[in-house]
């Protein structure tokens, strides 16, 4: 498999891979969606009792006009950057599970009402780093007398166990596609006027007695013209799809750069067909 042009940015990525095929890059989409770790918010504890404000003495109420559940999955849902050199699962932890700076995030709120909780009330408690990315997410909005107090913790987890964890969104590949017109014979000038006119999103352009395509090198636009290739029946348009070529995009949430992540789902499928490759070899 080769990597071709490459568009990368902070979240986002677009590459092109060649020599492949399309299960090869399926498996890479899959990965990325469901096996790409990253931090999130998984316990959260609330405060139950009067909450009194030491410097004015007064009392609050510890409830809000959500459930507790449904703050903690608005806490649980919101991304946190995250560096996976420095944490690991609590599952492989020195700590044995218990719970320690290498494979856990505190973060706490503390408002009084009445006031709009944000994403950015959760602070960490320690490095500021690990602020939340969507800082103005709303989370829960507190009446007069109500206040909110919570620690929160963040742990590693994927996609395979709860959403929250999902680093890649809107990852999909798509062939190469080339298109071509030429005017075959028994075509005539209305049928290709035709096709211009009904073109998806435009894509064929009728001007100076000339069809043209206009989608560029963009593999979704070409695919689009898939299907009007059955409305000249002489073949004038063509659409070839090249399916040892394909595009692969996706966006991350911020938790990791869209190269971390990728980078993470080719180590992680290379060592899955290691641990395949060492079974097959232990085989008598
Ligand atoms: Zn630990």
């Amino acid at each position: 498999m080769e990597l071709g042009a490459v568009e990368l940015r902070q979240r986002k990525l677009r590459a092109d891979l060649s020599a492949t095929t399309a299960s090869q890059v399926n498996a890479i989409r899959r990965t990325l969606l469901s096996d790409v770790p990253k931090l999130a918010i998984e316990d959260v504890e609330f405060h139950l009792g009067p909450i009194r404000d030491e410097a004015s003495g007064k009392d609050y109420d510890s409830s809000t006009s959500m459930f507790d559940e449904a703050i903690a999955l608005r806490l649980g849902l919101l991304p946190v950057p995250t560096d996976l050199g420095q944490y690991r699962r609590k599952s492989e932890c020195t700590c044995k599970g218990e719970g320690c700076v290498h494979c856990q995030v505190m973060y706490s709120i503390d408002k009084k009402g009445p006031c709009t909780v944000y994403a950015r009330d959760l602070l960490p408690l320690g490095d500021p780093t690990l602020a939340t990315l969507e800082p103005e997410v709303p989370i829960v909005r507190l009446g007069a007398r109500q206040a909110l107090l919570a620690y929160a913790t963040a742990v590693l987890g994927t996609a395979r166990e709860h959403a929250k964890w999902q680093v890649a969104q809107a990852v999909g590949f798509y062939p190469k596609a080339e298109v071509k017109i030429s005017k075959r014979p028994g075509c005539t000038e209305s049928c290709l006027k035709r096709l211009a006119e009904t073109s998806p999103s435009g894509l064929l352009e009728w001007s100076g007695g000339k069809l043209t395509y206009t989608g560029g090198d963009d593999p979704e636009k070409a695919l689009l013209l898939v299907g009007s290739q059955r409305l000249c029946e002489h073949g004038s348009l063509e659409v070839k799809l090249d399916e040892t070529h394909f595009q692969i995009r996706f966006e991350t949430d911020g938790s990791l750069s869209a190269r971390e992540a990728f980078r993470y789902a080719l180590k992680d499928l290379k060592r899955r067909f290691e641990e395949l490759r060492e079974a097959v070899q232990a085989l008598p």
